[in-house]
């Protein structure tokens, strides 16, 4: 994996030695998030909209309706800029200044290709289920002419990247750390909870293992 050259657009400016452009830290970060936003401008008013994704390579894979603003603007090759952001916890520091999170967050800046080849757009949205669902693929119905119709899928070639990323305690100002006010990090994370089955499961059909190992990992 390479690094992204450092430009105008995604260089991190304030606490730079945060800042991160290798594809190994920027992908690590983007492939462990559920979900990103995506923000473009339309007619001069500025949107971002959050979204799922899934990472093909170089590319971000974007599904939605066809009918979609979204996808049709990202469809039509506008630059698009997407974001990931996962917050790891809360910083809480003696001094209400240095309060912060820690985090790890992504910016990548591309544009997208409508998926119009009915193979490529069908392992695509294969690739999409696989990346959340790891074996729900192969245990649903795949989608019939119609539904496929209704579905746009952009893939979106990363152009330019950063990362950024806090961790560790609070950065308090020498004098403040005699002051007896409790300081440190109040950890945070997204975890998957109990299975809730439908109420109209056809029959008593068992939680399959390649979802219950799903949840014995970590949580996106
Ligand atoms: C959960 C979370 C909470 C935050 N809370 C605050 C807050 O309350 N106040 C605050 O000032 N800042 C906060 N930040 C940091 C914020 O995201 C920016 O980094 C900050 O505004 C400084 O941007 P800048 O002026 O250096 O860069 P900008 O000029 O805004 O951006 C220049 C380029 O730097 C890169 N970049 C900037 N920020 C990030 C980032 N977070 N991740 C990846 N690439 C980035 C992008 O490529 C961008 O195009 C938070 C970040 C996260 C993830």
């Amino acid at each position: 994996m390479s690094d992204f050259a450092q430009t105008d657009q995604n260089r991190v400016r304030r606490r730079p030695t945060r800042g991160h452009y290798d594809q190994e830290t920027i992908y690590g970060i983007v492939d462990a998030a559920l979900i990103c936003h995506v923000g473009f401008a339309h007619e001069g008013v500025p949107y971002v909209i959050p979204t799922l994704h899934a990472r093909r390579g170089d590319e971000i894979l974007l599904h939605g309706s066809s009918a979609s603003r979204l996808m049709n603007h990202a469809a039509a090759g506008h630059p698009l800029c997407i974001t990931v952001t996962h917050v790891d916890g809360l910083v809480l520091a003696r001094a209400v200044f240095n309060h912060s999170v820690n985090y790890r967050s992504a910016v990548l800046f591309g544009r997208g290709r409508l998926l119009a080849d009915e193979v490529e757009k069908m392992a695509a949205l294969r690739d999409f289920t696989e990346r959340l669902l790891p074996g729900r693929w192969d245990d649903v119905r795949l989608p019939t002419p119609t539904e496929m119709k209704a579905t746009s899928i952009v893939a979106v070639a990363i152009d330019s990247a950063s990362a950024k990323m806090r961790s560790g305690p609070p950065g308090d100002d020498e004098e403040d750390y005699s002051r007896p006010t409790w300081a440190g990090v109040l950890p945070l994370s997204v975890q998957y909870g109990p299975f809730q089955p439908d109420p109209r499961l056809a029959g008593n059909i068992p939680v399959p293992d390649y979802l219950r190992n799903l949840t014995a990992g970590d949580s996106p």
